[in-house]
């Protein structure tokens, strides 16, 4: 049995990650943690909570003495990072948090895995790792920055992040990338496009558009809402990161896109339309700074070397998301109260 750490997991994209890997690898224990900051949800997991190859525990990946044990306690195979401060906004009110949880969270976690996984752990240049070990960093195409109006982000493109969102994410990538360079640690990394699904935090485009949308509040769009962006389902990214966790080469970084660019204000009209509202509700507001104007993703290298491909067509994938948002407005208003904080209080297991 295969043992997997995945950090962030009561978030949006990994407890889609989470739920989709127990359901697919019934052989496989799965540990999620979590520190639970607003972003995390644990209604987001109630329907496997009490799946025996799954076990939550509530920590920050910044506290090295908590990962210590963790690594203790179980004989990790993988280690697969979601866990961040992920919203961009946020990021440019209070940067701190993102460089301390993003950046050194992640160094954090490639120090305990490199002590555990090392054939000799106490030998401080032994740079042979157990059989079978793999870190991989879960990061996006907004490392690579902004687009003009053509061309697309290679993996092999420099990184020009500009925002400090974007900043802390490229620098986990690149500190994860000196681990594999200086000790030979056994890592991925995935550079994945905009997504989309159930279970997203209602701060994110969509989401804050339906929700929005279905009150009858302004829906605010920055700028001209002509920024473009690559939008994948959730269940694809999840797909890709399963793929590369078993396929990916070592040490090799893998591009995540499912070539859907559409402009901020093309997105927003269509949820407009698709509930039946007015545009009327659209209320252009003072563009966010350094707002990229575009990205778009190459996924040359995974789909020909890995094989992988998404299944979901933007129209199918957008149609069942609004109406998952429509059958579940329990869970946003839940979110919107802060409910299910005080209700999962103390509700989780520790080691
Ligand atoms: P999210 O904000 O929904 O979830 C993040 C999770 O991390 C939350 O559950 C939160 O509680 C947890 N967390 C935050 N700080 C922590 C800490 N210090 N210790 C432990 N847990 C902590 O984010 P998401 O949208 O699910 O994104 C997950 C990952 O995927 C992030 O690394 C993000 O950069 C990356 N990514 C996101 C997108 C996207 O479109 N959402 C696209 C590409 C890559």
């Amino acid at each position: 049995m295969k043992t997997i750490l995945v950090t962030g997991g009561a978030g949006f994209i990994g407890s889609n990650f989470v739920k989709m890997m127990l359901n697919k690898h019934p052989d496989y224990k799965i540990i999620n943690v979590d520190a639970l900051t607003y972003a995390g949800n644990l209604e987001n997991l109630k329907d496997i909570s009490h799946n025996s190859n799954y076990t939550f525990i509530k920590a920050d990946i910044r506290d090295r003495q908590k990962m210590e044990e963790i690594f203790s306690s179980y004989d990790i195979n993988a280690v697969l990072n979601f866990a961040a401060e992920s919203h961009v906004d946020r990021s440019i009110e209070e940067p701190e948090v993102f460089l301390t949880t993003n950046v050194i969270g992640t160094q954090v976690l490639l120090d305990v895995a490199k002590k555990h996984w090392k054939v000799s752990p106490e030998d401080k240049y032994c740079k042979e790792y157990k059989q079978e070990v793999k870190f991989l960093q879960v990061s996006t195409d907004e490392v690579y920055g902004a687009l003009g109006e053509t061309g697309m982000f290679v993996e092999t493109m420099p990184l020009m992040p500009n925002s400090p969102y974007s900043a802390s994410k490229a620098s986990a990538d690149m500190i994860v990338r000196a681990y594999h360079e200086t000790f030979d640690m056994p890592v991925n990394i995935t550079r994945c496009s905009n997504n989309y699904g159930p279970y997203q935090f209602p701060e994110k485009l969509i989401p804050l558009m339906i929700n929005n949308c279905l009150k009858k509040k302004d829906l605010p769009v920055y700028g001209d809402g002509m920024q473009i962006r690559d939008w994948l389902h959730v269940s694809d990214h999840c797909a890709a990161i399963d793929i590369v966790l078993h396929k990916g080469k070592n040490g090799e970084i893998y591009n995540i896109g499912g070539n859907n660019e559409k402009t901020n204000i093309e997105i927003v009209k269509l949820i407009i339309r698709t509930l039946g509202k007015s545009e009327d509700l659209i209320k252009y507001v003072k563009d966010r700074p350094g707002h990229d104007r575009r990205y778009a993703i190459d996924n040359t290298k995974i789909t020909t070397q890995l094989g992988w491909k998404p299944n979901y067509t933007f129209e199918q994938g957008i149609k069942e998301t609004i109406e998952w948002y429509l059958n579940n407005t329990d869970w946003i208003e839940n979110i919107v109260s802060g409910d299910y904080v005080k209700y999962y209080e103390g509700m989780y297991s520790d080691i």
